[in-house]
């Protein structure tokens, strides 16, 4: 069933535990992510990324169709959205979520243009995710690792003057494959939850940070985890252990959902979020009343 994150994420933060956002770039990766969600009878979150993907409005229906199909709940986020033509194509594609990143503005730039964004969508009844501090890349984690990480008592102001539904904070992750070791700063992580009242919060860069320190953000207050790398590697992993001698005909994405589905089962085990599933209709507005369709 499609869903709106706000739900998925205010259950989460309720009992305390994380739900995985992998990002979708085809309908055929989009099926793979909601059988594992299946598999575990867990909620999850379809991020979709502007840059991965040249129609996001397409992929939009297509997975909200699959979320239809599905007895799990299920959201569509947009992910990292920058220009106003990616929220008004998320609008257009069904997504029930969309992420309005400022986060390389000033703040109080990151404010307004935060602010705007979360009137237009709250009015058709769409969650906001927005980011304070700056999640870097971990190609440049010497500088992006360190730099830019979330101030506690900002991001309370900053959720209290934008009205989001959940934040994005850097504590140390970066996106991508990271040089270095990652440091995640718990006592941050812990200073944030509690400076914000407890408040559903997001990592980003959550490939490759290390299952134990994954593990450890979950049970200290993050409630939805990005993933995108590890997923892929998983999926590379498996064609390489694959038995290519012989005469046989080759269905590739079969070679790679294994490992790609395989990879993602792991992390949400990880996550906590595995039977959190529920089929009671949603709090607030009905998707009806948001995409016009009936789950
Ligand atoms: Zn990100």
């Amino acid at each position: 069933m499609l869903v709106t994150m706000k739900e998925i994420l205010d259950r989460a933060n309720e009992d305390n535990y994380a739900v995985a956002a992998p990002n979708i770039n085809t309908e055929l990766d989009t099926r793979a992510c909601i059988e594992a969600a299946e598999e575990l009878h867990a909620p999850i979150i379809l991020d979709v990324n502007n840059k991965s993907n040249p129609d996001i409005s397409l992929l939009g229906h297509i997975a909200a169709e699959l979320a239809y199909q599905s007895p799990v709940p299920i959201a569509i986020n947009l992910d990292h959205g920058g220009e106003m033509s990616h929220t008004i194509k998320a609008f257009k594609g069904q997504f029930t979520s969309i992420m309005v990143d400022r986060s390389t503005l000033p703040y109080e730039e990151n404010v307004r243009e935060t602010k705007l964004a979360v009137e237009m969508a709250h009015s058709i009844g769409i969650s906001v995710e927005a980011e304070l501090g700056h999640v870097g890349q971990g190609n440049n984690y010497a500088h992006d690792g360190v730099n830019a990480l979330t101030d506690p008592k900002e991001a309370a102001r900053f959720i209290k003057e934008t009205g989001v539904d959940c934040l994005a904070v850097a504590i140390g992750t970066a996106h991508g494959a990271y040089a270095g070791t990652p440091h995640i700063d718990f006592e941050r992580l812990i200073a944030i939850k509690e400076a914000t009242g407890h408040f559903p919060l997001v990592l980003h860069g959550g490939s490759g940070t290390g299952d134990e320190n994954l593990a450890k953000a979950c049970t200290l207050g993050i409630n939805k985890v990005n993933l995108s790398n590890d997923l892929a590697k998983g999926a590379c992993q498996a064609a390489k252990a694959y038995d290519f001698t012989g005469n046989k005909a080759y269905d590739l994405w079969k070679v790679l959902k294994g490992g790609y589905k395989a990879a993602l089962i792991e992390k949400m085990k990880l996550f906590g979020c595995e039977g959190k599933a529920w089929s009671e209709p949603p709090k607030g507005l009905t998707v009806a009343e948001i995409t016009g369709r009936e789950n």
